[in-house]
């Protein structure tokens, strides 16, 4: 592993704190947990953590011995001198002549001791960095470290790869216990530049900021070489079908068989969506004849654990010749792990003091041979976290077991680890939104209501996936609201079908599809060209059509219900004159809303409808408002607001409609009206 390590940028970062009163001490600090937090071999989505020992003045300006260490829910990668709180080192010393300190405790008296009182929580590895003297000390769970320290020779392996260099400190739960641990293998050797700590990680120190980065690089490096040497073939690979299914067949039924009924709000579920992975490392493993045995051992570092449950969900290979039979194995596999995680809860939370909340016991990790992995989450953010954590420990085991065998920590280790708050207290407790973990397809997102739809959506915590003809202005949508763009023309069936199995790829599957895209003709029907009217219907009828039954073909698939929405307008009952051409397949796009809802409430897919009217930048044009308000002898404000409230309809209240019906789980087959009150419109 390389260091990386440069004198000039560590100087120029000193000088630029500086002058925001930084010393140059946390300066340091900050580079070089920087280095380490940007190396994914190291530490993994705000794992590890780093300190140092320094003087500066409290609030009231007296100089003060403190600990600066990483605090709770920042990210070494991107660590700011803010996200490494100071805290008074005298009182975190006085705490290791005590024999027994309890979690609660131990934070309180780390709270306590704070230069700021409205700083984040100091990592709960903090009294482990106070007792250890080192002025500056680095902590990570690097891969090639894992390797050697997950074994049940891991003992022997590291002190043959580190000799007297390391001290070797075996499991404990991170806390009061381990940093006394640790504190006692140091003061048994003082010389040692660190400590691995078996079935954890590695701490090195030193007293500069470069020492202790530079130990870590070459410790992890000794490990690497040792890793190199003497390995065995690995991995004899299973027999696969000759012919795999594609992930966009795959996905929705892993995606159904990995959610979960609601047991309050019927109709509602737990959903989760998928980020898949398959390198050539992902396939060797997944391809193993013993994947069985290796990949149900346990974490590599118990910290992943809230990351990835314990273990990962493991299905059979994908016949595409036989897709019933892989449903039905994935959904026994499924039902299966939920069953296994709800006994390892009740089983460990009956000796649990206090008693836990169970999390839910969905896998977060599924295990595919011939295809690869899938990481879940209630947010795309999430499964990707799951899917790189995923990635590690594939990494590390596929290591461990070239140079010797993995093994983890006891269940109960694991479970200790898992549901001891301070751990789930660095997932945030953020509540959820009313659409978490649904995928929301949306058509014409980069029109003036499909925009607003995606916005309100988003806000409602949707992942979306927004699709326009016009692919450079749906790519800058996406990108503002951290969707998934994608370029298509409805009137299209590859181009829908391509769609969808974009969409599907990337989240998993669809549940809500909205179906908005659509454009204006004009014409006296008894005058019009055929040609024009065919358009129309290609693009205000059968576009949806083709939308609804793409979706609908994935909502089966993922048997978990669904909803469709249709972006109707009022001409669908309330013709106006010269627009035939338009309301005719917005009326027959109505009563297809209705067909849809009367076929597939039974596998409960809803489909319902708004009719919107007289919306700005909708498919009325600034000229088009000019000219009609100019015709009516109106201001263009008096023609917008020309309906019984007297109020102009905004995209934003189209959209809300919308999202109304997303959530709205009783109501089939309903039309909702937004267009300021218009009694010719309204529905009988
Ligand atoms: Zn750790």
């Amino acid at each position: 592993m390389k260091s990386h390590w440069q004198d000039n940028e560590a100087k120029s970062l000193v000088a630029r704190y500086a002058q925001q009163g930084v010393n140059a001490d946390l300066a340091l600090r900050v580079y070089s947990s920087r280095l380490l937090g940007r190396e994914p071999k190291l530490v993994l989505h705000g794992g590890g953590n780093t300190s140092v020992k320094t003087r500066m003045p409290d609030l009231l300006g007296e100089e003060t011995e403190v600990l600066c260490v990483k605090g709770s829910g920042w990210d070494m990668a991107e660590i700011e001198p803010a996200g490494l709180p100071a805290v008074r080192l005298a009182p975190l010393l006085r705490m290791k002549s005590r024999s027994r300190l309890s979690d609660e405790d131990m934070v309180r008296v780390q709270r306590a001791n704070l230069l700021d009182p409205a700083a984040p929580n100091p990592s709960v590895e903090t009294l482990l960095h106070a007792f250890l003297p080192g002025k500056f000390i680095d902590h990570t769970h690097a891969t090639a470290v894992l390797s050697l320290a997950d074994q049940p020779e891991g003992e022997k392996l590291c002190r043959e790869v580190y000799g007297a260099r390391l001290g070797v400190v075996p499991f404990i739960m991170p806390g009061f216990d381990l940093a006394k641990k640790a504190a006692r293998v140091f003061e048994a050797d003082p010389k040692v530049e660190g400590l691995v700590l078996l079935k954890h990680g590695i701490f090195t120190f030193g007293a500069t900021a470069q020492e202790a980065y530079e130990r870590m690089i070459a410790a992890v490096t000794s490990a690497q070489e040792r890793l190199a040497r003497g390995r065995r073939s690995l991995f004899p690979a299973v027999v696969l079908p000759r012919r795999l299914a594609p992930v966009a067949d795959i996905a929705p039924i892993l995606r159904g068989a990995c959610g979960l009924k609601d047991d309050k709000i019927e109709g509602a579920w737990r959903r989760l969506v998928i980020e898949f992975r398959a390198g050539p490392a992902v396939l060797n493993y997944v391809n193993g004849k013993e994947l069985s045995r290796y990949s149900q051992l346990g974490p590599v570092t118990p910290d992943h654990t809230i990351r990835t449950k314990n273990l990962p969900l493991l299905l059979p290979a994908p016949d595409a010749a036989n897709m019933a039979q892989f449903r039905k194995d994935t959904v026994e596999a499924a039902k299966g792990f939920i069953h296994r995680y709800k006994a390892y809860f009740s089983r460990h939370n009956a000796r649990a003091e206090p008693k836990k909340r169970a999390l839910d016991p969905l896998p977060r990790v599924v295990l595919v041979p011939g295809v690869g992995l899938f990481g879940l989450g209630r947010s795309k953010k999430d499964a990707r976290v799951a899917s790189d954590v995923a990635e590690n420990t594939i990494a590390v085991i596929t290591d461990a077991e070239a140079v010797g065998r993995f093994e983890s920590l006891p269940e109960k280790d694991l479970f200790e680890m898992e549901y001891w708050s301070l751990e789930q207290a660095k997932l945030g407790q953020s509540a959820e939104k009313p659409l978490q973990g649904q995928v929301a397809l949306i058509t014409g997102a980069a029109g003036s209501i499909g925009a607003a739809i995606s916005r309100a959506f988003k806000a409602a915590g949707a992942e979306l996936a927004l699709l326009d003809k016009d692919a450079v202005a749906v790519e800058k949508l996406a990108q503002s609201l951290g969707a998934l763009a994608v370029s298509c023309d409805v009137t299209q069936d590859e181009s829908v079908r391509a769609a969808f199995a974009k969409t599907v790829e990337y989240f998993g599957g669809v549940d809500i599809a909205v179906s908005n895209a659509g454009a204006a003709w004009q014409g006296a029907i008894g005058e019009v060209e055929d040609k024009i009217l065919r358009h129309s219907f290609e693009l205000n009828f059968f576009a949806h059509q083709r939308v609804a039954q793409a979706a609908v073909k994935i909502m089966r698939a993922q048997g978990m219900g669904g909803c469709l929405l249709f972006n109707v307008s009022k001409q669908a009952v309330n013709p106006g004159a010269e627009f035939g051409p338009y309301g005719l397949p917005k009326a027959a796009t109505l009563l297809l809303m209705r067909q849809y809802a009367l076929e597939y409430g039974k596998d409960g897919i809803r489909a319902n409808g708004v009719n919107a009217d007289r919306i700005r930048g909708g498919l009325l044009t600034k000229d088009m408002i000019a000219s009609r308000a100019k015709a009516r002898g109106l201001s263009e404000g008096d023609y917008m607001r020309g309906n019984l409230l007297g109020r102009e309809v905004t995209p934003e209240d189209v959209a809300a409609a919308f999202l109304y019906h997303a959530t709205a789980l009783k109501t089939t087959g309903d039309i909702t009206t937004v267009d300021g009150g218009n009694i010719a419109a309204a529905l009988r």
